[in-house]
């Protein structure tokens, strides 16, 4: 059994900590929610312990279908242990669907079908609101070579490839979200989560909000969208919960 030493991170929505392993961590999911780049802060009951089961399931799919993840093991309910990777600054945001801040930003109505996914980056930066990058300004931070925002790009559109179908499955339209990558012996590497924190899921029935927009636009009724996600997650992969 890995050993959980010492906290060397705590970010919004997860802690870090080291391990018996030197090439391996420990993330924590916590509860805790933030929004408007942590300007809201609140609590939503049981999140941890559903992102940590639903990356969980993500990552073992992605994995299955040959995209390179940091996922090792769920050792508990809200502990997952995983590669220890060094973290590009850069996030990657795919979008099928328009939303939040594209929506805004192209004046299109929320809920807009996109002609083909929109790939973009973001720098990871709370303290100037995450802004928005193209590839000459990520060249200009050094924060990613222009091999590697190529190979996100690509990674990004595969994993929506994935993503869109599986939730499609379980009743859900994959709207948009958000991937990290970080460097593992010089190789990217899918890391983070992919959980209702980092998507935007909608029923494909009714088109209500499965995810953290219901925190982020007190809609109420958070806790349960989350458990939703979880349990359709959990009646088809089959080995989520199993640690
Ligand atoms: N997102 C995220 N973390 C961020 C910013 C965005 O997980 O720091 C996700 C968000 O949940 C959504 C997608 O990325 O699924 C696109 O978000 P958008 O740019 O529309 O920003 P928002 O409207 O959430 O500010």
């Amino acid at each position: 059994m890995v050993q959980k030493l010492e906290q060397i991170y705590e970010g919004k929505a997860k802690k870090i900590f080291t391990t018996d392993d030197p090439e391996a961590i420990i993330h924590e999911f916590k509860d805790d929610a933030t929004a408007f780049d942590g300007k809201k802060k609140g609590q939503i009951g049981g999140k941890g312990l559903v992102n940590a089961q639903i990356t969980t399931a993500l990552f073992q799919l992605l994995e299955n279908q040959g995209v390179r993840t940091h996922f090792r093991k769920l050792l508990d309910d809200r502990n997952m242990l995983t590669d220890r990777l060094d973290m590009l600054a850069v996030e990657v945001i795919v979008r099928n669907i328009a939303a939040g801040s594209l929506a805004k930003r192209l004046g299109y109505e929320e809920g807009t079908p996109l002609k083909k996914p929109i790939i973009e980056f973001c720098y990871k930066r709370d303290d100037l609101g995450d802004p928005f990058l193209n590839e000459d300004h990520i060249e200009e931070l050094g924060a990613a070579t222009k091999e590697q925002v190529a190979e996100m790009r690509e990674t990004g559109l595969k994993v929506n490839d994935v993503l869109r179908r599986f939730f499609d499955e379980l009743g859900i339209t994959l709207i948009d979200f958000k991937l990290e990558f970080g460097l593992k012996d010089g190789r990217l590497v899918l890391g983070d989560e992919i959980s209702p924190d980092s998507c935007r899921l909608w029923d494909k029935a009714t088109g209500e909000k499965l995810d953290k927009d219901r925190f982020r636009r007190d809609l109420g009724k958070v806790e349960e969208a989350y458990q939703e996600v979880l349990s359709r997650v959990k009646g088809i992969a089959k080995e989520v919960g199993n640690f």
